[in-house]
């Protein structure tokens, strides 16, 4: 009764647009979500006050709760025009997955009615047997089911042909409770560094606080070009990225597309982009243009991981509709064009209390500023002691191109601290006090840091783990990826540093001297990770290595530590991942990194066979035509002729080049070892590809553009 009535209201208020005013956007935000105001307002006190208890993890969902919360979210899904809900998860492919239910229950009369139970609700059991497991589900066990992840709201998400499907967050596992999916683990990671920094507040002081959460303001990188130049490529249409083309005379050299003007037509796809994601409450905040040429950026407002997960997926995903509605392809790849800037992800973390407070801002009291050091220290001792798992977090095959490519943080995990925050450390050290913009402030425990500054001068945009005022910045997050696995890396090796906090000062009888010894030891035994100067650099390369930096090169390197004893001792301690979740993992990326070099390179063959190596031919005999109409003619040919034996002795090489690609795709493929194998793609198949890549894109410069057979980097990026 008071559900149905409710609903109306809450409908009129929605569909007012539909009575010809248009939504203001405060009013559109959030329409799409089955959010907390709406649960407010549709669901009784006392069911939405239990559901509130789940959601902070202090009880479990009952049967009972669940019942009143599906029935209320079928209400509300079907008076916004939704006919289905699918269980949307998110399995390791690092794309979500859905599978569309209808609400219709047919009776024995033959009408039918529309029902949502709550154990619908709660669990789902796709077939979904064909994602990958990595050897966790053989097929006689291939089940799978999902489970509701109630800290995340459902949505409806519409499509272009009017369809409403209600689409409810979960975690994906297998029969034995095994994470199947990336969702999972990282809810087990947002647990674990929720228990630990607590105790490392309880300890000092901070009784009140119940829960800490990690949040996340992803930074989304892409490119847009028009969808007729991506159709005609079959490199852009099967891989992502341009595997052949020569550099257009103009790159990104004057920087003149850097937070440049933005034309028209992509003002018009990021504004439909921003209302899209608005309705699905998505605080899509800012947008510019990025470094290079038909690049573009994105940035939400930070939120709960899970969440912010949640929503990242679907601004990737959102991000590609808008841009087809448009006659625009968004390419999400690291790397799509070589010579100008690749995409990222900057993962923006912070821990954030129950009680209001991130954990990483420098307060304005003595005692903030203790909790502030000591979480600092926390993530210093994290990311020294796992880089390699952080990098493990960041590994994919794109990534590949762009980490230590002189335009993305080097494969080399460092942290940027900024002069202020090491030259206090460096005092604290030493005992000295140390001045700042006037201020005075002494030990830690007992006078106050000044407020940081937040302006760019400080910046360092170079570093792949920068400290920017109040939170971390994770920049070599893949721009195409799930930010799960790298937030659930960083919540774990944080959690373990935070475990081994929490147990001295426990111990300890004077909390703030032990902050200070500790804070003192931190700095003593990790500030090699930090590193302020330009990340870029050949100096910091050799440096690095001097410090005994790792520098993980490739992704199938990074992978293996992610499966390596220490990882299996870490994850496991803190109930994130188990050894076989892990293993798993390992196995299912590089059989995922097989398989893009293997469709990179059968693409690269279909492109020199059937399109560039004809052109050449044809030019070639048409060339050799006119050379002996002019030689007949008495003409000077020599021009002619000089240019037909370079194009000769490149088509020759190039013809070389294709027959050796195919021979190492070919060995490669027989490789039954799939670390062996992933190697033999890496060091054979890999750069034979970029061997054929030379004579072709040094073909295209010499045709004539009119012959050349695809788009060109000119076409696609400046062509709007
Ligand atoms: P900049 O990159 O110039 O620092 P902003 O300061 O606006 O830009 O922040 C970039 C991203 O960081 C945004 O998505 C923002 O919401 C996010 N962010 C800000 N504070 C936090 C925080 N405490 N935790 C996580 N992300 C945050
Ligand atoms: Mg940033």
């Amino acid at each position: 009764m008071t559900i149905k009535h409710n609903i109306d209201k809450l409908i009129t208020d929605i569909n007012r647009n539909k009575s010809g005013r248009k939504l203001g956007i405060a009013e559109a935000f959030g329409v799409n979500v089955f959010n907390d105001a709406v649960m407010k307002k549709m669901l009784p006190k006392s069911t939405y006050a239990e559901l509130k208890k789940v959601q902070a993890g202090e009880t479990s969902l009952t049967l009972e709760v669940a019942n009143v919360v599906a029935n209320a979210m079928k209400d509300w899904a079907i008076a916004r025009g939704a006919s289905h809900y699918t269980h949307w998860f998110q399995p390791l492919t690092g794309k979500t997955a859905e599978k569309h239910d209808s609400f219709l229950s047919p009776q024995a009369d033959g009408s039918a009615v529309a029902e949502f139970s709550g154990k619908q609700l709660i669990q789902g059991e796709p077939d979904a047997s064909s994602f990958p497991s990595g050897g966790i589900r053989a097929t006689f066990e291939a089940r799978g089911y999902t489970a509701w992840d109630c800290t995340s709201p459902a949505f409806l998400k519409e499509d272009a042909a009017g369809d409403v499907t209600l689409c409810i967050p979960t975690a994906f596992c297998s029969y034995t409770g095994e994470a199947l999916d990336k969702k999972t683990p990282l809810l087990r990671s947002m647990e674990a560094v929720s228990k630990q920094a607590v105790r490392v507040l309880h300890a000092l002081g901070e009784k009140n606080v119940k829960r800490v959460t990690s949040t996340v303001g992803p930074e989304q990188e892409y490119f847009l070009i028009d969808k007729k130049f991506f159709d005609a490529r079959i490199d852009l249409v099967s891989t992502g990225r341009t595997l052949f083309g020569a550099a257009s005379p103009k790159g990104q050299e004057l920087e003149d597309q850097y937070f440049g003007a933005i034309k028209d037509r992509i003002s018009k796809f990021m504004k439909e982009l921003d209302i899209e994601l608005w309705k699905m409450g998505i605080s899509s905040k800012t947008k510019h243009n990025e470094v290079a040429p038909a690049q573009y950026e994105m940035a939400p407002i930070f939120s709960t991981t899970n969440i912010a997960a949640d929503h990242n997926q679907l601004v990737m995903e959102t991000m590609q509709k808008v841009a087809i509605r448009n006659g625009l392809v968004c390419l999400l790849f690291e790397k799509p064009f070589a010579g100008v800037n690749g995409s990222g992800k900057h993962n923006n973390w912070s821990l954030a209390t129950d009680t209001g407070l991130n954990l990483l801002e420098p307060g304005h009291t003595p005692h903030q500023n203790e909790i502030f050091l000591t979480f600092l220290a926390a993530v210093l001792t994290a990311v020294d002691t796992h880089a390699d798992k952080l990098r493990a977090g960041a590994a994919n095959p794109g990534n590949d191109l762009r980490l230590g490519a002189n335009e993305a943080p080097p494969a080399i995990i460092s942290v940027f601290l900024g002069s202020f925050l090491t030259q206090l450390m460096d005092n604290i050290v030493k005992g000295k006090a140390t001045q700042a913009k006037g201020q005075q402030f002494l030990k830690i425990g007992v006078d106050s840091l000044p407020a940081l500054p937040l302006d760019n001068t400080d910046r360092n945009r170079t570093s792949p783990f920068a400290f920017t005022g109040n939170k971390f910045e994770f920049r070599m997050v893949a721009s195409s990826a799930s930010i799960a696995g790298p937030n659930c890396v960083l919540n774990t090796i944080v959690a373990e540093t935070l475990d081994n906090i929490a147990n001295r000062l426990e111990k300890s009888k004077d909390v703030n001297k032990e902050v200070t010894a500790l804070v003192k030891e931190t700095w003593s035994k990790h500030h090699r990770v930090v590193f302020n100067g330009n990340n870029y650099s050949e100096e910091w390369l050799q440096e690095a290595a001097k410090r005994g930096l790792p520098n993980i090169r490739s992704s199938i390197e990074a992978y293996a530590t992610m499966a390596n004893k220490d990882a299996i001792r870490l994850f496991e301690k803190y109930k994130v991942l188990s050894k076989r979740e892990l293993h798993s993992r390992f196995e299912v990326y590089v059989e995922q990194y097989v398989k893009h070099i293997n469709i990179e390179a059968r693409a690269a063959l279909l492109m020199v066979k059937t399109q560039y190596l004809p052109a050449v031919i044809d030019y070639t005999g048409n060339l050799a035509d006119v050379i002996n109409q002019l030689k007949a003619a008495g003409a000077d040919s020599t021009v002619q002729e000089k240019l037909l034996e370079d194009v000769s002795k490149l088509l020759v090489s190039a013809k070389a080049k294709l027959s050796a690609l195919e021979t190492n795709t070919q060995k490669a493929s027989n490789i039954s070892n799939v670390q062996k194998k992933a190697a033999a793609y890496r060091d054979t198949v890999f750069t034979a590809q970029v061997e054929l890549r030379h004579d072709i894109d040094a073909l295209e410069e010499l045709l004539p553009n009119n012959l050349w057979p695809v788009p060109t980097y000119a076409d696609m990026l400046f062509n709007f």
